[in-house]
């Protein structure tokens, strides 16, 4: 590892995603091309001075295509790789990127390096690209120490324009602006902007220097149900006994409200006692589950539904997967769902 005054080692890992695509000049449409490609397209880079190694994803992938398996190969890279470098940057597409930084952040137990995870609108080889600046600064986070020549950030977080926010907060919320990626529920990690602005009382601190762990035995068998008016009690019933099913996130209105008919109140409780695990996440961007403002939200509690509070659904169903990955008992994840693990979500006290 370098010390304070030594070359950054950064380590890319390059999964796809538009910013390293071409078009295919015979359909038209966007295609992931191979690093070499992508790095041809930002000679920038090396003024960063910087000591810079990548990795690809043979093939590299559209972000619709990531799994649990891609995930897996992320987190082991760095497992891998984590003494050789001071820290990682990400390159990924930006669909499903709020996704891979919510597992990864789950995946990853004390981790005390910088684990950025960028990408772009435009490709990087169109003239008003997104990707180089994304690119540089993510490297530039990546190599950031404080005074005292430690990480700044030791997280898993998203670049993107104007923001450096926490992976596990965040969400994408635009298909075409460039600022793509917010943070609503907690502060930005930092402001981007002609300076890198720390916001250090936000920043994650693991000062325990425990060895790095990666769980990467996430568990699919859990589910997104969206609350609808004119929702039907079959639907509902088909949906959570889906085979196999462990885990629901109910994305319910407001502050996790839902109809407080027997029609929705009868199956949700007969899945509860079946054991399925529900955690109630708002479908608002902004706020959070408060199961007491309402009779209609707090009938789901009773019913043994679990607030969510103020977590992301990228973060809740990711959680779940973690928490059942991990051979947990239904119990033992209703009582962790309502822990905060590595920041993503408000508690309180
Ligand atoms: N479909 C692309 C992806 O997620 C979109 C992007 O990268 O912006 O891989």
């Amino acid at each position: 590892m370098s010390n304070e005054t030594s070359r950054a080692r950064i380590l890319i890992i390059y999964t796809g995603g538009t910013i390293g695509m071409i078009e295919n000049p015979e359909t038209k449409v966007l295609q992931p091309f191979d690093f070499s490609h992508l790095i041809d397209n930002v000679p920038k880079i090396k003024m960063l001075n910087f000591d810079i190694d990548n990795i690809q994803f043979d093939p590299p992938i559209d972000s619709s295509n990531m799994g649990l398996a891609h995930w897996s190969q992320i987190a082991r890279s760095i497992e891998s790789n984590y003494d050789n470098y001071d820290g990682f940057v990400i390159l990924h597409g930006t669909d499903t990127m709020a996704y891979t930084a919510s597992a990864l952040s789950f995946m990853l137990e004390n981790l005390n390096k910088p684990v950025i995870i960028t990408g772009s609108q435009l490709p990087i080889g169109e003239v008003r690209t997104d990707g180089e600046e994304n690119l540089i600064t993510a490297l530039q986070v990546a190599a950031a120490r404080n005074s005292k020549g430690d990480a700044m950030v030791r997280e898993v977080a998203i670049l993107f324009e104007n923001h450096l926010i926490r992976g596990n907060r965040s969400s994408k919320v635009s298909a075409d602006n460039f600022n793509a990626f917010m943070s609503i529920n907690y502060p930005d990690l930092a402001r981007v902007g002609l300076d890198i602005t720390y916001n250090e009382d936000a920043l994650l601190r693991d000062i325990s220097n425990r060895p790095l762990i990666v769980h990467d035995s996430m568990d699919p068998n859990v589910m997104f149900i969206v609350l609808y008016p004119g929702m039907t009690r079959p639907t509902l019933e088909y949906l959570l006994k889906t085979p196999g099913i462990k885990g629901v996130v109910l994305k319910t209105y407001g502050a996790g409200n839902s109809p407080s008919e027997p029609w929705f109140t009868e199956p949700i409780i007969a899945a509860v006692n079946r054991g399925v695990v529900i955690l109630n996440v708002t479908q608002c961007v902004n706020g959070a589950v408060n199961s007491n403002l309402y009779d209609t939200g707090n009938k789901l509690a009773r019913a043994g539904v679990i607030s969510g509070n103020d977590i992301t659904s990228e973060a809740a169903i990711t959680k779940m997967m973690y928490l059942f990955g991990k051979g947990m008992t239904s119990a033992q994840v209703k009582k962790y769902l309502q822990r905060d693990i590595c920041g993503e979500m408000t508690t309180k006290g």
